[in-house]
């Protein structure tokens, strides 16, 4: 389950250049917390395996139930591993004028993750993030889980919208 320290530091990388391209965006977000209620949204927030096992080797995870709606790591309505959080919680804002660009941005950055897990050739699985963390939060801590690239490069789903839209 571990990433390396090293690719630690290349998510961080990625997630402090996609933060300093959403200041300038500046789509506006008053930190409700409303969002991390996926069926209030109508949506669904997806990450993988890498972002999920970065916050697994970070943060202490509560406990929750792999069907539930609302993110367990929401705390008296605000995110409790903001550092940490995944790109899809990054990129979404409620903002109607953002959601598009949202789009192009959140895949543009998912290829930068990805291209981190192929290129160390980690487990990649990129699915709803609470059935994620249900999965690795199950594996012991030092269960590495390399594949070769051509297994990692089959497992690889399509960048999907990282949350559904209500409507969409
Ligand atoms: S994006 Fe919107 S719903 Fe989500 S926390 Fe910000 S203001 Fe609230
Ligand atoms: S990780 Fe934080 S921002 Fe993302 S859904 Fe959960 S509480 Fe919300």
């Amino acid at each position: 389950m571990k990433i390396s320290s090293g690719s630690s530091l290349e998510i961080v990388e990625i997630y402090n250049k996609l933060d300093n391209e959403l200041k300038i965006l500046n789509p506006g977000c008053d930190t409700c917390g409303t969002c991390c209620h996926f069926d209030v949204f109508d949506h669904e927030l997806y990450a993988s395996t890498i972002e999920v096992n970065y916050i697994l080797e970070n943060v202490k995870v509560p406990p929750f139930h792999k069907e539930q709606r609302i993110c367990p790591f929401l705390v008296d309505k605000e995110c409790s591993i903001r550092e940490h959080r995944t790109l899809g919680c990054r990129v979404f804002f409620c903002n109607p004028h953002y959601k598009n660009v949202s789009y192009e941005i959140y895949n543009k950055y998912y290829e930068m993750i990805k291209k981190i897990a192929v290129g160390n050739r980690f487990e990649w699985h990129y699915g709803p993030m609470i059935t994620l963390l249900a999965l690795q939060n199950k594996k012991e801590p030092d269960d590495v889980n390399h594949c070769s690239p051509e297994t990692v490069s089959n497992e690889i789903e399509k960048p999907v919208k990282q949350r559904r839209y209500p409507g969409r």
